[in-house]
């Protein structure tokens, strides 16, 4: 028998989020049950509720970056007690069996990976995320939020915190490197943040000089407006890795690869519906490498929250009440959220 539950959910790709409720399966034997203190805003909510990405399963209930409490374990839970600050973050299962998985790469599941919302779950029902509270999820993808960090600025790590620490990780980001961040957003704040930690230079490339002064206080060494042509002649052959968080296909990509350096790489993790354009010829100089990275594995993640802590860095979220959700949508799409919106779940 499963349990209702109080969400927020999309009831179509055109009109507004809505108050609902939703169903909650049992605690199985490997099951954690948590009840959602805080639940983020990701742009990937949007794009999905909006049908950017495809189809939806209507009425849907977003939200993946989780965090709250632990209020039941079944059986054979071992890694996690009652009472516990967990999180959840993009995925709630995959097979575990192939080659990706056995890698810690979950997120590249061969068999597909379970989103936490929006996916066909085992049980053939539609995964609902977090914009409400509670979830019932598989003990090996919940995560261990360290206690230093405040539960609602730990809840975009949860997507914004991998996101970019995944890529900044893999291609070495680190004391010598030179990074920068385009879009200064929930991903683009956390890039920031993270890339300053590992001890890279940092340069942020935003449309105007409006977030500048927050920038240099993330921890940026450099601020520039991607809408001044000068930019991109003072900066060409610069960077040894680009972080690209813009949500939008209306970028001027080869601009931007011809800030690389040798060798250098301008990683993908916006995700617009939309194809992207590009000429060939902006990747032969310099050897450039364009590339992808989605999210990071369930150890990945471990990893960053524990870098997190241990570095005293977390989200700069604003607290909304779950009826704010719409407006907060729309302020997120007009490049207005500093840094992330977060909704606090007491409020659905
Ligand atoms: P966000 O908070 O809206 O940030 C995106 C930023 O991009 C904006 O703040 C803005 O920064 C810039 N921007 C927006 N529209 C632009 C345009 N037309 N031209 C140039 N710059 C523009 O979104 P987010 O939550 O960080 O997510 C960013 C993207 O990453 C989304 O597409 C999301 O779906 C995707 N995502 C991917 C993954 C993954 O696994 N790869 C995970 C999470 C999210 P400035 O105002 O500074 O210019
Ligand atoms: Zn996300
Ligand atoms: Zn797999």
């Amino acid at each position: 028998m499963a349990t209702t539950v109080k969400a927020y959910a999309a009831p179509s790709a055109t009109d507004p989020l809505e108050a609902t409720t939703i169903e909650r399966r049992d605690v199985g034997a490997d099951d954690v049950q948590i009840a959602i203190r805080y639940a983020g805003i990701c742009h990937s909510d949007i794009h999905t509720v909006r049908g950017e990405w495809g189809k939806v399963p209507y009425p849907l209930t977003v939200g993946h970056e989780i965090v709250g409490e632990v209020t039941a374990v079944g059986s054979n839970v071992s890694k996690f007690q009652v009472g516990q600050r967990v999180g959840v973050g993009c995925m709630v299962n995959s097979c575990r069996e192939c080659e990706n998985c056995k890698a810690g790469e979950e997120q590249y599941c061969l068999k597909g990976e379970i989103g936490t919302y929006g996916s066909t779950d085992r049980d053939g029902t539609v995964t609902q995320g977090g914009y409400s509270e509670s979830i019932v999820v598989d003990q090996d993808f919940v995560l261990n939020v360290p206690e230093s960090i405040p539960y609602e600025a730990a809840a975009p790590l949860l997507c914004a915190g991998i996101t970019t620490y995944s890529p900044l990780h893999h291609w070495n980001a680190g004391p010598g490197s030179k990074v920068a961040v385009v879009g200064l957003g929930g991903l683009g704040h956390m890039a920031v943040k993270i890339a300053h930690a590992m001890g890279a230079e940092v340069t942020v490339l935003s449309q105007s000089l409006k977030k500048q002064e927050d920038g240099l206080r993330l921890g940026a060494d450099h601020y520039y407006a991607t809408s001044d042509s000068d930019t991109f002649e003072h900066l060409a052959g610069t960077f040894d890795l680009i972080v690209n968080t813009v949500s939008s296909a209306s970028l001027d990509f080869g601009g931007l690869l011809g800030l690389l350096k040798l060798d250098g790489t301008m990683v993908n993790v916006g995700a617009p519906g939309e194809p992207i354009s590009l000429g060939i010829f902006n990747l032969f100089t310099n050897r450039r490498r364009l590339a992808g990275s989605k999210i990071g594995g369930i150890r990945e993640t471990q990893e960053m929250l524990d870098f997190c802590a241990e570095h005293g860095i977390a989200a700069d979220v604003e607290v909304i009440s779950a009826e704010q959700i719409n407006e907060a949508y729309e302020r997120v799409l007009a490049s207005d959220v500093r840094y992330r919106f977060v909704i606090d779940t007491s409020t659905l």
